[in-house]
C-alpha cells in the first residue's frame, strides 16, 4: 500500500462505513435509513478528499455530514450503528484515542459475559494498528461488525434492565451511598439525593457508574417514583 495522509485515511474510513451501511441486512424501513446514513458518510468522504492543504473548510463540511449521519444513527438504533463511528473516522485527523463503548451494566449475568467478550474483541481490534493501516477495509469492517453486535446487545440489555423486578439490581449496579454503601437513593431537585439511611449527597457522589445524570437508568427510575 502507498503511503497515505491522515485526510485520505479518514476519507477511506468514511467510505468503508458507507459501504457497510449499504450492505447491512435489515427490515425495509431500516434499510431506507441506512441508505441515508451511507449517503451522509459518502459526502463526508468526498469533502475530506477535497482537502488540498489550503483551507480547513472541507473538514467543517465533512463534520456537518458526519453530524447528519449521527443524528440518524441516534434516532434509529435498529441500524445497529453507534455514534462512535464518527470518532473512528476522524481519529486519523484528531489523533484522539479510539472510543470505548459506554458500559451497559446488565443485570443478567449472560449479558454481562457477552458485554465483556465484545469489549475484549474490540480492544483487540483497537490494538491492531498494523491491520488498521495495511488493510483498513477489513479492519474497519470488523470494528463495525463488533459495534453492531454491541448495539444489538445494548438494546436487549435496555429492555431487560427496565423490567420492574430488576429495578433494585439495576440501582445496585449504578448507585452507592457515600455513607452506608446502599443503593436505595431518592434523587431530588438541584442535583441533591437522599439515601434511605438519611444521608444527603450530591447526585454525582451517589452514582458509582459512568452515566451522565439523567442518562443513568437508576436515576431516572428513582426520579419517576
Ligand atoms: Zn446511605
Ligand atoms: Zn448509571
Amino acid at each position: 500500500m502507498t503511503s497515505t495522509t491522515p485526510a485520505r485515511m479518514a476519507a477511506t474510513r468514511a467510505r468503508i462505513a458507507a459501504n457497510v451501511a449499504r450492505d447491512r441486512f435489515a427490515a425495509p424501513t431500516t434499510l431506507r435509513v441506512l441508505r441515508f446514513i451511507a449517503a451522509h458518510l459518502d459526502s463526508a468522504a468526498a469533502e475530506c478528499e477535497s482537502y488540498d492543504g489550503t483551507t480547513n473548510a472541507p473538514f467543517s463540511r465533512m463534520m456537518r455530514s458526519l453530524d447528519d449521519a449521527v443524528e440518524l444513527i441516534t434516532m434509529h438504533t435498529d441500524t445497529r450503528f453507534t455514534a462512535s463511528v464518527v470518532d473512528y473516522i476522524t481519529a486519523p485527523l484528531s489523533a484522539v484515542p479510539l472510543p470505548e463503548p459506554r458500559r451497559l451494566y446488565p443485570v443478567d449475568a449472560r449479558y454481562a459475559e457477552r458485554e465483556s467478550a465484545l469489549r475484549a474483541e474490540l480492544a483487540q481490534l483497537h490494538a491492531d494498528t498494523g491491520a488498521a493501516e495495511s488493510d483498513p477495509e477489513r479492519w474497519f469492517s470488523a470494528v463495525l461488525a463488533t459495534l453492531a453486535k454491541w448495539a444489538r446487545l445494548a438494546g436487549i440489555v435496555a429492555v431487560d434492565n427496565a423490567r420492574p423486578y430488576n429495578r433494585a439490581r439495576v440501582a445496585a449496579l449504578h448507585l452507592k451511598c457515600i455513607d452506608c454503601g446502599g443503593s436505595t437513593i431518592q434523587f431530588g431537585a438541584r442535583q441533591w439525593a437522599v439515601c434511605a439511611c438519611g444521608k444527603g449527597q450530591a447526585w454525582a457522589d451517589a452514582m458509582s457508574c459512568e452515566c451522565f445524570g439523567y442518562a443513568c437508568p437508576a436515576v431516572r427510575h428513582d426520579a419517576a417514583n
